[in-house]
């Protein structure tokens, strides 16, 4: 991003600064470990992926952390201050390190960086605080290999389903023999479970994936929640015919009622706040130039941070594509393929790192998440918060994703004064 000097977001500190430039750097070196030459794919249990976790944990030893992997590969951490008392709770902070195909190296990456540079601070100054910070770099997050997001922090909460470790990936390799072949233990998983009771909470610092924060000028913002999904397939069926010889008035066309319909998808997520709703796919049959289409089968994808709202939209446009169909003498079939409800994130944690924001001297705005992160799931064991990173155009998912290093900073410093707040408190 162009540095604009009439930018509201303030200088970070020069330490801030410095630590940024080595997270940039870092996020170059990890980027080199990738599955495929010439761009960045790092999927689960790869050996990409364990160079990569290599680095992290050079890095972590380096600073005077204790670290290694757990049973499923994930890459942890720790670091306590001088005469810590046992039993002293601990605060987690981190993301993942697996991409997407032809990813971005910020996405996941500069989480777990950040994370890093926070301790790197931290540890420099007396008087720490008291409890211990580890930082977990997550095995898998995206889920690509196996169709399955989040098998990293699903073992650290406790919440892996075992089912999944028969599913097999494109070259027909199990997910329980890429795990052992990769020195993960999937008898080890249940010991993995992190202890709710030592748990201060998980903070996530995460590239923002959407162009809010570059809209409001701001670089960095706090996450209020995951929002809810719903994801569903709705066909509708007519009549294939002449498209040269069929009159307008005995046609049934699929693809215009199924067009009717987008708009009203548009139309509702228009409507209602914080909603949004997106036909992604649409495959018309038979699909010729000369034919009225007779099927179309089309995605539904609708999200929101209140279930009850998504889940209204859902009835409603299931609602909005039978009144269609009866009126086209069309037919439809509306089929819920998954919903995943909404995670708030914890308001005493959120409020805190809210304080932090205001207090590097940068307008505080709260944002919802619409993409999943490893922090929904590890609400199932701990308070959660999320900090979100202006990314350039919002891209992510892309080799085109790009952070500023002034907007890094930003976000380290108010990490660091939030485990400084976290330290008063207590
Ligand atoms: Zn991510």
């Amino acid at each position: 991003m162009p540095d604009d000097s009439t930018a509201t977001a303030p200088a970070a500190s020069e330490a801030a600064s410095d630590a940024a430039g080595t997270v940039l750097e870092r996020a170059d070196a990890l980027a080199a470990h990738s599955e495929e030459p010439g761009r960045l794919t790092r999927r689960f249990a790869t050996p990409a992926l364990a160079r990569a976790g290599d680095l992290v944990l050079g890095w972590m030893r380096d600073a005077g952390m204790t670290a290694g992997r757990d049973a499923i590969g994930n890459v942890a951490g720790r670091w306590a201050p001088p005469g810590l008392p046992a039993g002293a709770p601990t605060l987690l902070l981190g993301s993942h390190l697996d991409t997407v195909r032809d990813a971005g190296r910020y996405d996941g990456a500069l989480g777990v960086l950040v994370a890093l540079a926070v301790v790197e601070g931290v540890r420099r100054r007396s008087g720490g605080p008291p409890f211990a910070i580890e930082v977990l770099g997550f095995a898998d997050e995206e889920g690509v290999r196996y169709g399955t997001a989040y098998l990293g922090s699903s073992v650290v909460a406790g919440t892996f389903d075992r089912s999944a470790l028969d599913r097999r990936d494109a070259d027909g390799i199990a997910m329980a023999d890429a795990i052992a072949a990769s020195g993960g233990d999937q008898a080890a998983f249940d010991a993995a479970r992190r202890d709710p009771a030592d748990l201060l909470g998980y903070v996530e610092v995460h590239i923002e994936q959407g162009p809010v924060l570059e809209a409001e000028d701001l670089p960095v913002g706090v996450v209020t929640g995951i929002a809810g999904q719903t994801r569903c397939e709705v066909v509708f069926a007519g009549v294939a015919g002449h498209a040269g010889t069929v009159p307008m008035a005995l046609r049934r066309d699929a693809l215009a009622g199924a067009a009717e319909w987008i708009g009203a998808v548009e139309a509702r997520g228009r409507a209602v706040d914080g909603l949004v709703a997106t036909v992604g796919e649409a495959t018309v049959a038979p699909g010729a130039s000369n034919v009225i289409p007779g099927r179309v089968a089309l995605s539904l994808d609708v999200r929101h941070l209140d279930d009850a709202v998504r889940e209204a939209a859902v009835a409603e446009l299931r609602a909005r594509a039978e009144e269609i169909v009866a009126a086209r003498g069309l037919g439809a079939a509306f089929t819920e393929v998954q919903a995943t409800p909404a995670v708030a994130c914890s308001p005493g944690l959120t409020r805190a790192l809210e304080a932090a924001v205001d207090d590097t001297g940068v307008r505080v705005a709260r944002l919802p998440s619409g993409a999943g992160h490893d922090a929904a799931v590890m609400a199932r064991i701990c308070d959660v918060a999320m900090l979100f990173v202006r990314c350039a155009g919002g891209v992510s998912h892309n080799p085109a994703e790009a952070v500023a290093a002034a907007d890094v900073a930003v976000a380290i410093d108010v990490v660091r004064r939030l485990v400084d707040t976290l330290a008063r408190a207590r």
